[in-house]
């Protein structure tokens, strides 16, 4: 029906990918607040990690080769908690020692507590090795983890807890982030009511602004919401206007359809330049894209990008996870933008074939294969929460029963 053909999948994300421009400001934020942000430089530590060998339990540092008896009995001259500096280990004695404590000169091995038995002469402490010890035992070395010099993160890391972790073990209290990505979002559509009001005849709530919101949360983007914006040229226009002026990005869901009544086309149109795609997708299918001018100086470029997504909220949220997240990601400096995929086995049959590249939503199983929704409809919202993933499933290809199939995450899909 179509007269256009469609781009497949992949021309769209090239063509958008190579469209980006990324950031290129700096910013140097606490480790603590680092949460989420994508660090700008490869960091490198200045430290081995642990700084000297240290004990693994609580219990003695010894020579190992004398207690090879398996009942050495040796005095205890000293008692090194974590945190301090104990003696060189005198031959033919041992000493008290606790997790984390530096291993003292002289000492090869500890010895766990529970392996061994103390007591008090007068004011002497004995110990009694009940263990033949290695050379070793017990001990984990210095720089175990991370040598000095080693390059411990790589700029374009999405930072989460445990990169923090790593760094805060090296010591390092502020990291270099790129600035967040400026976003503005509006919605079209008079039919659309916010959640709170009254659902007027033929309204329906504002679902997409929720679900775009949350999408960009997840991305770390710093969003300003135009809200609902009337459906006329000149309203459509002012807000292009106002979003372009300090935004990298200007994303809208709704009236993108061919041959709708709609303001999106022409308002971008005059304030900057739009594609009208028809991408081969189920969901999703028009896509726009384009950017918009900014009349003003500003120091991040002469436009702001223009994403016009789909109204449909499954089509939407399509849409955004194909194509809006890894044009987000590029422009923070992120290389890798493809997500994780498995391959699962598919316990439903999917009879009919479609032209398009279809994205089915589908939930893993008690028995580990996929379970389909029984309503793929473009409008069902429900199908997303049901759902832990998506099934990319080929132009052109139908399903049975034991196939494998490939299985996109959402988990993969939050950042
Ligand atoms: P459109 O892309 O404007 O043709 O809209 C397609 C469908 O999505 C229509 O049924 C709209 O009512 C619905 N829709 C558009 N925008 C939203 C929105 N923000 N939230 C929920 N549904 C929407
Ligand atoms: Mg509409």
């Amino acid at each position: 029906m179509e007269k256009k053909p469609m781009l497949s999948v992949a021309q769209a994300l090239q063509t958008l990918l190579q469209a980006v421009r990324p950031l290129q400001e700096i910013e140097q934020v606490a480790t603590l607040a680092a949460n989420g942000r994508i660090l700008a430089q490869t960091q490198y530590s200045t430290l081995h990690v642990p700084p000297m060998d240290n004990t693994q339990m609580d219990g003695y540092a010894v020579r190992a080769a004398e207690c090879q008896s398996g009942q050495a009995r040796l005095p205890v001259t000293q008692r090194i908690p974590a945190g301090v500096i104990g003696q060189c280990l005198d031959a033919g004695t041992a000493a008290r020692i606790f997790t984390g404590a530096f291993i003292p000169n002289g000492a090869d091995a500890v010895v766990m507590q529970e392996q061994c038995v103390s007591e008090v002469e007068g004011d002497q402490t004995f110990v009694t090795i009940n263990h033949v010890p290695q050379s070793g035992e017990w001990i984990r070395r210095q720089g175990e983890d991370i040598k000095s010099g080693a390059e411990i993160l790589v700029a374009g890391t999405r930072l989460r807890a445990q990169e923090l972790g790593l760094a805060a073990s090296v010591g390092l209290a502020t990291l270099p982030v790129w600035r967040p990505l400026r976003v503005a979002v509006f919605f079209t559509g008079d039919e659309l009511t916010m959640p709170g009001e009254a659902l007027k005849e033929g309204s329906i709530y504002n679902s997409n602004r929720f679900l775009l919101t949350g999408l960009l949360q997840n991305l770390g983007c710093q969003i300003t919401d135009y809200g609902i914006v009337p459906d006329n040229l000149a309203a459509t226009r002012e807000t292009l206007r106002q979003a372009a002026r300090d935004h990298d990005l200007i994303i809208t869901s709704g009236g993108v359809s061919v041959g709708e009544e709609d303001h999106i086309r022409p308002a971008v149109e005059a304030e900057g330049h739009i594609n009208m795609w028809q991408i081969a997708v189920k969901p999703g299918k028009p896509l726009a894209f384009g950017e918009v001018r900014r009349s003003e100086q500003s120091n991040v470029g002469d436009h702001a990008f223009f994403l016009g997504l789909p109204g449909n909220p499954v089509s939407s949220f399509v849409t955004f996870l194909l194509f809006v997240r890894p044009f987000i990601l590029r422009m923070q400096g992120i290389q890798d933008v493809t997500p994780i995929s498995y391959a699962m086995r598919a316990d439903f049959d999917w009879k009919k074939a479609d032209r398009r590249n279809e994205f089915l939503r589908a939930k893993i199983n008690q028995q580990g294969g996929l379970a389909l929704f029984p309503n793929q409809s473009s409008g069902v919202l429900t199908s997303t929460v049901w759902g832990d993933g998506l099934i990319d499933l080929p132009a052109g290809q139908t399903i049975t029963n034991g196939d494998m199939v490939s299985f996109i995450p959402f988990s993969g899909l939050l950042y």
